[in-house]
């Protein structure tokens, strides 16, 4: 195997000492579905004008691997819907066979997949996220209100025909899929999927107890599933926040996103990107870094390097989220999760 050339540029280390290795880029804002915990159904978009042309995220995204970014993940809005996206897969693709990239990875509804699947594993994708809340299409149409349950299984089953790792990303809610954890252990068992659940997070402007009402502490689904279950803890590790359990019964993982019972921040690793080339250091803070305009004042990187070092000096503690006394603290109100992506 080759050796992975060191990066050209010392690492980036942020002031909690933690090495920031992991960039998550969201390519578009835009999505063909509008899911209730994530977007409102009158969404404004972006106009066209204002993102980053492919080009220019590939500059950007090839300068975060230059100074030590060994993990790129593509999400969104749906990534899978921004036009000649498999051109820009493609060219990250070589980081990948220069061995200065580890992984690429997509985070996608799958609406799209299908379609793609071949391209992506083409340009080295070898494990991809699909966000599926519910196995029931009645309900998948009303959770996303726009999508159809049966083009996201197609574009599941494409993927594991090309050989790729599918992990099923389940936002738990309270009230809708609450009575359907156990069907999901077991299809993704059947499916050979590893299947984690992420607690909902105050981001985007949302009624106070609308989001209350969505939320389902994982410590409470994951009690659920050991009624019926036997989970077995397991060190297994992706570099993003998920813990793991193992499923005795059906081989397969089942992850915990808890961004609200218990706060991974102490072993942040990443920072993201947004289609207009705004850097934040947090998910759950508002601090933000203008890359494009380093990144258009030259035609050589080293403005842009210096802002992203500068930009990851500036990386907070962590988040600020809290539901307890049944209040939402710490909510992200400007901007929504389809911004920065998942
Ligand atoms: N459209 C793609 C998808 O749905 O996978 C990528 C972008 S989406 C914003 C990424 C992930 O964020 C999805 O798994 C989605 O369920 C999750 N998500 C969106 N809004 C959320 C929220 N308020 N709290 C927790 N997760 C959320
Ligand atoms: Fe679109 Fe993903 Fe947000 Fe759903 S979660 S509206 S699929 S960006």
């Amino acid at each position: 195997m080759m050796d992975a050339p060191a990066p050209t540029q010392a690492p980036l280390i942020d002031p909690f000492a933690r090495t920031i290795d992991y960039l998550r880029v969201s390519v578009t804002d835009r999505c063909d579905f509008r899911c209730v915990y994530c977007m409102s159904e009158h969404m404004t978009f972006l106009p066209k004008k204002d993102l980053l042309t492919l080009e220019e995220l590939d500059r950007l995204c090839s300068s975060f691997v230059d100074l030590g970014v060994k993990k790129l993940r593509i999400t969104g809005g749906e990534p899978l819907v921004r036009r000649n996206i498999m051109w820009f897969f493609e060219r990250m693709g070589r980081h990948l066979d220069s061995g200065a990239l580890d992984e690429l990875t997509l985070t996608t509804n799958g609406s799209q997949l299908a379609k793609h699947a071949a391209a992506l594993a083409a340009a080295g994708v070898k494990r991809i996220n699909v966000s599926l809340d519910t196995l029931d299409a009645e309900k998948f149409g009303r959770v996303t209100r726009w999508g159809k349950l049966d083009a996201v299984l197609r574009g599941i089953e494409a993927a594991k025909n090309e050989g790729m790792a599918v992990k099923i990303n389940a936002v738990a809610i309270k009230d809708f899929n609450d009575k359907e954890v156990h069907e999901m252990i077991a299809w993704a068992g059947r499916e050979d999927l590893d299947l984690t659940f992420i607690e909902v997070m105050p981001m985007g402007e949302m009624e106070e107890q609308e989001r209350l009402g969505q939320y389902w502490p994982l410590t409470e689904v994951q009690k659920e599933l050991e009624t019926q279950w036997t989970l077995q803890p397991s060190g297994h590790k992706t570099g993003g926040p998920a813990r793991y359990m193992n499923v005795a019964e059906t081989g397969k993982r089942v992850g915990f996103i808890t961004p609200l019972t218990h706060n991974f921040c102490e072993s942040c690793n990443r920072v993201r990107l947004t289609c207009t080339g705004m850097l934040y250091m947090c998910l759950g803070q508002d601090d933000d870094a203008d890359l494009r305009q380093p990144l258009r004042a030259s035609e050589s990187d080293e403005l842009l390097h210096t802002a992203i070092r500068e930009a990851i000096k500036r990386k907070p503690k962590g988040h600020d989220f809290d539901y307890s006394r049944q209040t939402v603290k710490g909510e992200v109100k400007k901007r929504f999760m389809s911004t920065t992506g998942g």
